[in-house]
């Protein structure tokens, strides 16, 4: 309840403390504003956001003590014996815990070093100047801002079919503080987040099945790069159903509709993970003079100003709900109300899955180049021939370049295998840098590693670039 209408003055005001609002918030404070950030905190957000709290790290951090455990079974290949490893998941969410809460306090003292003042409260707009904060404790207050960004944010969509209980039917924020792990897991979504935490259940002991209504998982990743998960998903016994819609939720289990009629399905826990939702409603948009599309995302332009004092960044606008896009909109909606020349056209944002095995792009898919009427050359290597893998015990998945061949330049990397949302980096580096074959063929790579697969896929391209002298890479097949 908002009292009083005396308003407080602010410079540059931020709502949302997530990887969007954080960053802008620096940004500005080092272009000299006096920077105000508002962040209602509570289980969806906090100072580091829905990433840092309920979603890039927690997740990370499931799936990675998931696979530690797996792979001490997988590795009794090479001599490991570690009888009945299991994961205590109470023991996980304190270890979770105490990462969430250093990396949160690390936001708290950047944002105290660059003397940006941080207010706990809901803010809402009241009129195209004034926001209404509302306090914990329930009391409210007004701010007058001379500029603002809208980095609120977004939360797991629902199911009307299937709402969240917080008990048997769940979000990923819920699933991701389990202390307990499930006897059965129906994971209703085959987008990365389902797919990520389906897999990280399975590692860790649970029955899972995966329900999808299209026909095919991950659909907003190019289905040529798909293949080895899906492959994956099935030596790891998690059951897919495609083409399958929720019925109901029974005693016995989730009910499910397929092209094979009705089938119920062990759900101790049924996680729904079919996509998340902009913040952008209770805002008072309207008063601020803002609309938002038919999916609540704000429009904005390329220097991501939805008017000319108000910007939005990260999961309320259009392009991959991701942290680095959003911290990178950051830099740019600060530097445009700084009155910088700045736009937001980066030619490669970098997309992961981080399943199993993880899936990473940059820049233009082969399909995409095509579309965009361009003339290719694609070169890919596959990880059984990499030596790196082959230790790793992890030969599954492959590196794919596109290369312009009018330009000579690599618009396109994608990896699917080990570590490939590290690899990725290389790939966003040669794409943003206009790189071309023989740039990253003369650079020197480190062996053996994974990262010799983009050279490696670049150098299968000599013939078709026409160049029979391209420097090439002799990896010697694995497979013999
Ligand atoms: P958020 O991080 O959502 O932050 C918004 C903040 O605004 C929140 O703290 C919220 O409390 C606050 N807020 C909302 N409304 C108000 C209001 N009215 N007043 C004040 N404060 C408000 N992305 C990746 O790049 N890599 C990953 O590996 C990855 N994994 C993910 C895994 C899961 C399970 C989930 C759920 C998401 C994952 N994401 C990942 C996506 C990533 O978390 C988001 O894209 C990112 O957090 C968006 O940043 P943001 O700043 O736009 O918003």
């Amino acid at each position: 309840m908002v009292v009083g209408e005396i308003a407080e003055p602010v410079d540059l005001l931020v709502i949302g403390a997530g990887p969007g609002g954080y960053v802008a918030a620096l940004r500005a404070a080092e272009l000299g504003r006096d920077v105000v950030v508002v962040e209602r905190g509570g289980e969806e957000g906090g100072l580091g956001g829905a990433c840092l709290h309920v979603g890039c790290i927690p997740s990370k951090a499931l799936i990675e003590v998931a696979q530690t455990r797996r792979r001490a079974e997988e590795m009794a290949v090479a001599g490991l014996r570690v009888d009945g490893a299991s994961v205590d998941l109470a023991v996980f969410q304190e270890w979770k815990r105490s990462i969430v809460d250093g990396l949160a306090g690390g936001v708290e003292r950047l944002l105290a070093r660059h003397e940006v003042r941080t207010m706990r409260g809901t803010a809402r707009f009241a009129s195209r100047d004034r926001v209404a904060v509302t306090m914990p404790d329930g009391s409210g207050r007004f701010l007058e801002f001379a500029q603002a960004i809208i980095a609120t944010g977004s939360r797991p969509a629902a199911l009307r079919e299937l709402p969240f209980d917080g008990h048997r039917v769940l979000s990923s924020t819920e699933a991701l503080a389990l202390d307990a792990i499930p006897a059965s897991v129906a994971m209703v979504g085959a987008g990365y987040i389902g797919l990520e935490l389906g897999i990280a259940f399975a590692k860790l002991g649970a029955q899972v099945t995966v329900i999808e209504a299209l026909d095919r998982v991950l659909p907003s990743i190019d289905e040529s790069l798909t293949g080895p998960v899906v492959r994956r998903l099935d030596e790891l016994g998690i059951e897919l159903r495609l083409g399958s819609r929720v019925a109901r939720l029974e005693e016995e289990g989730l009910i499910i509709e397929g092209p094979d009629g009705e089938r119920t399905v062990a759900a101790e826990r049924v996680i729904v993970a079919v996509g998340r939702v902009p913040n952008t409603e209770d805002m008072g948009l309207e008063a601020a003079g803002l609309g938002v599309d038919e999916q609540g995302l704000i429009a904005v332009d390329q220097r991501r100003l939805a008017t000319p004092r108000i910007a939005a960044i990260g999961d309320v606008t259009a392009g991959p709900a991701l942290a680095h896009k959003a911290s990178a909109e950051a830099k740019v909606a600060a530097e445009a109300l700084c009155g910088r020349p700045a736009v937001f056209e980066p030619m490669a944002i970098p997309v992961m899955a981080f399943t199993d095995p993880e899936i990473a792009t940059a820049g233009l898919t082969e399909a995409q180049a095509r579309e965009a009427g361009l003339d290719l050359a694609v070169g890919s290597s596959s990880f059984a021939a990499n030596g790196r893998a082959a230790t790793l015990g992890e030969r599954h998945g492959f590196i794919r370049a596109v290369v312009d061949r009018s330009t000579e330049r690599i618009v396109g990397v994608q990896a699917v295998g080990p570590h490939a949302s590290e690899l990725i980096a290389e790939g966003t580096l040669a794409v943003e840098m206009v790189a071309s074959p023989e740039d990253v063929l003369g650079t020197i790579h480190a062996h053996p590693t994974l990262s010799e697969g983009l050279p490696a896929s670049l150098a299968q391209m000599s013939s078709q670039l026409g160049v029979p002298d391209m420097v090439t890479e002799y990896a010697p097949s694995a497979r013999g």
